[in-house]
């Protein structure tokens, strides 16, 4: 089976085992040089003057919300086809999402619908950067303080992703993101950081990252809680970080093969391969998905569906908020499907994805 993502491949080249040796001979497993060494460098990478860096995405929304003030009254909008992890971080914090509609091309946020919903005053606005395409990150920045709302960007899936010079994470007020091995920086295991430009904003996420202390055992912010990046994945994710522009560009290049290859089929294709998507994930969109994963099943092509319900119809929440039609989100949770897309896949297995994809239309 071609995978859609592999760990041997995605560590391939990396010497773990000197990363890990470092932290061992230091002695010293929590906060301490990598984790230091990996925030200077990692902030610098994005073009941030400050990055905290913490123990999962998730928590990285959630901290970037309490850090902007976020109470349980307010109102967050985000956008319904990323996952639930922003409205996994509202709801955590007791605020109320609501749900904006995306771009009918890019998937991303719609500015559009972003204006509809700031009528509705959200404290915050989440957009997220899926599948490691950018969103309209300046246009809705714009637009969100213009309102009165402060942006989190959702750069999970969009590490090193850029536009004009500016990376994914240094445009918005605080850029959140995950090192989850499949991220296109990974740990190995959990991991996550925040990117800002606001000192005191960083400040806020520091303390809330290691239990609300203004120092040892005072407690001077509520809501704190444990939510460190640990040296051994600090150590890691440090000597990752040296490639993932070329990993990026690799992803970058397969998905820019399969953008060719699919030129003619009735399939919508991600929209660029430029510096502004870094191929987390190649998604194509077509009808009769069921039939084609099953197709590409018995030629041997792993496929996923990222994500098929939409976080307004998750059953956990039925109440949920909208702005507006959420018609793009609604067709796009019913006919996307990823490729496999990954730094290390061979080309004899893009040839073969390519194959499978293209005897499933010819048939
Ligand atoms: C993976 C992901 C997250 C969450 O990251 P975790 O480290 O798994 O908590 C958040 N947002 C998006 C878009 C993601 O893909």
């Amino acid at each position: 089976m071609i995978p859609l993502f592999s760990s041997s491949a995605a560590n391939a080249g990396v010497d773990l085992a000197a990363a890990v040796k470092r932290v061992l001979d230091s002695n010293w497993y929590v906060l301490g040089n990598e984790v230091t060494s990996f925030e200077r460098e990692f902030a610098q990478f994005v073009g941030s003057a400050e990055c905290v860096s913490l123990a999962n995405g998730t928590d990285a929304l959630e901290l970037a919300l309490r850090a902007l003030g976020v109470m349980p009254q307010d109102t967050v909008a985000c956008v319904a086809n990323a996952g639930f992890y922003g409205s996994t971080a509202i709801h955590a914090v007791g605020a109320t999402p609501l749900y904006v509609d995306v771009d009918s091309v890019s998937l991303n946020m719609a500015a559009s619908s972003l204006q509809a919903a700031l009528a509705h005053k959200p404290k915050v606005v989440i957009i997220t950067h899926l599948y490691g395409q950018m969103a309209d990150i300046e246009a809705l920045t714009r637009m969100a303080h213009e309102a009165g709302a402060a942006v989190i960007e959702d750069c999970a899936q969009s590490h090193g992703a850029m536009r004009d010079g500016r990376r994914a994470g240094s445009v918005g007020d605080i850029g959140c993101f995950s090192f989850y091995p499949t991220k296109n920086l990974g740990a190995l295991g959990d991991g996550g950081a925040v990117t800002c430009n606001d000192p005191a904003l960083a400040a806020k996420v520091r303390t809330l990252r290691q239990y609300g202390w203004s120092t040892k055992y005072c407690v001077a912010t509520p809501q704190g809680r444990n939510s460190r990046l640990d040296e051994m994945q600090a150590a890691i994710l440090r000597d990752k970080l040296k490639q993932l522009d070329s990993w990026n560009a690799q992803r970058r290049e397969i998905a820019a093969k399969y953008n060719a290859a699919f030129a003619a089929l009735p399939v919508t294709r991600p929209p660029s391969t430029g510096e502004d998507y870094v191929a987390h994930l190649y998604v194509l969109r077509l009808e009769a998905r069921e039939a084609f994963r099953e197709h590409l099943r018995s030629r041997n092509v792993a496929t996923d569906v990222h994500y098929p319900i939409a976080d307004h119809r998750q059953p956990a929440y039925p109440a949920a908020r909208a702005a507006g039609s959420l018609a793009h989100t609604e067709s796009a949770c019913g006919n996307v499907v990823s490729l496999p897309c990954f730094p290390g896949l061979p080309e004899a297995q893009v040839a073969e994805v390519i194959d499978a994809v293209r005897s499933f239309f010819a048939g």
